[in-house]
């Protein structure tokens, strides 16, 4: 799981020109600021993260959970370089015991979370709704899935009562040995509509990793000059005072700045980093969208014996919703017959 490397993207350099106003939802914008030797990556998320959240109306601590995690995976897919679907999933013995990010390469996202109801109600009570609070302890796993003949990567993390940015910030340094610091915002924006007013979830979310890219770098940058004329700098900071700075600039960014439609995410990075020069690349887009579909549903329920599915029937018909995203598919119960190939397909 290496990020992919955005060189042979078209750059854009903020510096020589205004940052752009214009802020596009359900995008996500790639950004370097070689002088501190860190790249990194803004989300920001309307349409796809409400389209989710809004289907699923989870009670609202575990939808902004769910909408965090949306915003991790949509952070961490889009810097892999791979083609196939990468999977974040968490498992706790929190409320929430699992909430799953399904992203499949070129930005479609999709996902849903199991909870107990009443559990999520008594943390609500109780005040102890927060996101580390609701997953509790247990893993975090991150799986890339290339298709059935290549191998599965997955990596995991524990998670110990803390949220979703601190869990990300133990994955990279353990799995990846990235230092790496994630924000995540979610909000309930109201808009005034017909009919009243309406809620809108948006999400957004900043990543910014250290990478240098020279293993010297550090120990030269290290060296006093010597025997350097006097005056002469060195032309870069020392590898942890680099990562320190930007990492003291992210941890500034404040849940707002993350959401709000007004501030573009080029003028985000530009308010961060401008001091040292930032560039950006070509943005990448998100959108929601769920791959389920009729035919994957009828495979899985052929993979079932006869008694099984005679056991599904319900008020003469066979009902399958697809966890994520909601939609029901009907069968009559003599529709589906069984698999002569014996291939067990899962849905989605
Ligand atoms: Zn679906």
């Amino acid at each position: 799981m290496v990020p992919e490397c955005d060189h042979d993207l078209m750059t854009i350099e903020i510096p020589t020109r205004t940052p752009s106003p214009i802020s596009a939802d359900d995008t996500i914008l790639p950004f370097e600021v070689s002088a501190l030797d860190v790249r990194g990556r803004v989300v920001r998320l309307g349409p796809a993260v409400d389209d989710i959240l809004t289907r699923h109306n989870y009670p609202l601590p575990v939808a902004k959970l769910l909408g965090e995690a949306i915003a991790l995976a949509a952070l961490f897919g889009s810097s892999l370089k791979f083609d196939g679907r990468f999977i974040m999933q968490t498992q706790g013995d929190g409320p929430v015991r699992m909430l799953v990010v399904d992203y499949v390469t070129g930005g479609r996202i999709r996902a849903c979370a199991r909870f107990d109801r009443r559990r999520v109600e008594a943390a609500i009570a109780a005040g102890q709704a927060s996101g580390g609070e609701l997953m509790g302890h247990g893993h975090l796993a991150m799986t890339i899935d290339q298709g059935a003949d290549m191998n599965r990567y997955q990596g995991l993390v524990a998670l110990d009562g803390g949220g979703l940015e601190q869990a990300a910030h133990e994955y990279f340094l353990r799995s990846e040995q990235i230092p790496t610091r994630v924000r995540l915002a979610v909000a309930e924006e109201l808009r005034s509509g017909d009919g009243g007013a309406q809620h809108r979830w948006r999400a957004g979310g900043i990543m910014l990793q250290f990478l240098p890219k020279s293993p010297d770098r550090m120990r030269a940058a290290d060296l006093d000059p010597g025997d350097a004329p006097e005056g002469t700098q060195s032309h870069s900071l020392p590898e942890d005072e680099a990562w320190l700075e930007g990492r003291a600039l992210v941890e500034t960014v404040e849940d707002v700045e993350l959401i709000d439609p007004e501030l573009s995410s080029e003028q985000l990075v530009y308010r961060l980093f401008h001091e040292r020069g930032v560039r950006v690349f070509g943005s990448q887009n998100v959108e929601a969208r769920c791959s389920c579909s009729r035919e994957n549903v009828e495979a899985m329920l052929k993979s079932f014996s006869q008694d099984d599915r005679d056991h599904m029937v319900e008020n003469g018909k066979i009902e399958v919703t697809c966890e994520f995203c909601n939609r029901v598919y009907d069968f009559k119960p003599g529709e589906v017959e069984a698999n002569d190939s014996g291939q067990i397909d899962q849905p989605g």
